[in-house]
């Protein structure tokens, strides 16, 4: 297939999806990255990564912490913890930090995170122009007035993958009970935009029996959702999870690591002026996965921040503990092509443009 021929319609982003060819990947990847730097620039923006805790109310087939896998040792970060990662996040000018970890509902940990997103807004910055820092959730579906709580007390992101859009792969990769429900997870996206977060989706990548077409309706159901900021990744298997013992079909590491940068860069020319995240996932698959995405049309890399004793317990996939510390990430990515917005929020352009926000 040549680059020319490229449509991205339904059809045109399936056969791109299809296309094994090597030359083809590369002009697709060049182009996606020409599409970025004249839209919004060469800035990566850097999001300190805390997670927060591994403990999870949800049984995900995938997930290496979902609550029945009996091999996890769980923990959960003290407010003193979070916050020295936190203020280790704004020494080192990354503008932003991303709180993640297990869906809990509870009124401790609810009350939990306002409380800490209080006091990450009160930190010493070293920021530009002593901005605080931007906090991005990714705590899983929560009731609308849990939502309405974290964005009075400070969070102004939040990352809710819908995981993928197609329902009957949603029902093979997750148990079937009202805890795992398409649809509440749709609604519970709806309720983010509608609160006024910068609410960003995204799903897992070559995920076993899922089809070009499945891939390329996720990148469309971002373009209807009219996503502001996007993280994908590629499906990494746990040997712990109900998903690898069932033998399910497994696409080799070369094949979703190319169909992970595929997608970024198919998602770049679609929308063109959007936050996509270049994910840890992708690092598992190659030593520089994270740049190379970057390189496919991501601007938004997550450092992982977490104190070393618990990140290892947060093993959602099989090698993630491996991955060697991510603190001087922003100076090893800083290149030639790659420059690094230190010490801002990096709000997606696409959200600026269709809201006056209150920062930069
Ligand atoms: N619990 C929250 C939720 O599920 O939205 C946030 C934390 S969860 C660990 C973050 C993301 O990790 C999920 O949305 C899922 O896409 C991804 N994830 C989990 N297991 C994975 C796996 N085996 N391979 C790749 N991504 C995985
Ligand atoms: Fe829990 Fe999120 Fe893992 Fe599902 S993906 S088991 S909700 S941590």
């Amino acid at each position: 297939m040549d680059i020319q021929d490229l449509t991205l319609d339904r059809d045109g982003l399936i056969a791109a999806l299809e296309c094994n060819e090597p030359a083809f990947n590369e002009a697709l990847c060049k182009k996606a990255y020409e599409t970025k730097v004249a839209h919004i620039g060469t800035d990566v923006y850097l999001r300190g990564l805390i997670e927060i805790s591994n403990i999870c109310a949800k049984n995900c087939l995938y997930c290496g912490i979902r609550h029945d896998n009996t091999a996890c040792t769980r923990y959960e970060l003290s407010d003193e913890e979070v916050l020295a990662a936190a203020t280790k996040a704004a020494r080192m000018r990354y503008g932003s930090v991303v709180i993640q970890g297990g869906e809990r509902t509870d009124a401790a940990f609810v009350r939990k995170i306002t409380r800490l997103l209080k006091a990450i807004k009160a930190l010493p910055t070293a920021s530009e122009g002593g901005i605080p820092l931007g906090v991005t959730l990714s705590l899983g579906e929560q009731p609308r007035e849990v939502y309405e709580e974290w964005f009075a007390a400070g969070a102004h992101r939040y990352l809710l993958r819908i995981e993928t859009t197609n329902p009957d792969l949603y029902y093979k990769i997750h148990p079937h009970d009202a805890l795992h429900s398409h649809e509440r997870r749709l609604e519970a996206l709806q309720d983010l935009k509608a609160i006024g977060y910068q609410a960003g989706t995204g799903a897992m990548i070559a995920l076993p029996w899922q089809t070009a077409a499945d891939m390329a309706d996720d990148l469309l159901f971002y373009k209807a959702f009219d996503a502001p900021m996007v993280g994908m990744g590629p499906y990494n298997p746990n040997d712990e999870t109900p998903l690898t013992r069932s033998g399910a079909p497994l696409l080799p590491d070369e094949q979703r690591f190319a169909l992970g940068l595929k997608m970024i860069a198919l998602l770049r020319l679609l929308m063109p002026d959007i936050n996509i995240a270049s994910a840890t996932a992708l690092e598992v698959l190659s030593p520089r996965g994270r740049e190379l995405g970057v390189l496919a049309g991501a601007n938004v890399v997550m450092p992982n921040i977490t104190p070393d004793e618990q990140r290892v317990k947060y093993n959602l996939y099989d090698r993630k503990t491996l991955l060697v510390k991510d603190l001087m990430l922003g100076e090893s990515l800083e290149s030639g092509k790659i420059t690094i917005g230190w010490g801002r929020w990096g709000d997606s352009l696409h959200f600026q443009r269709n809201k006056s926000t209150h920062n930069e």
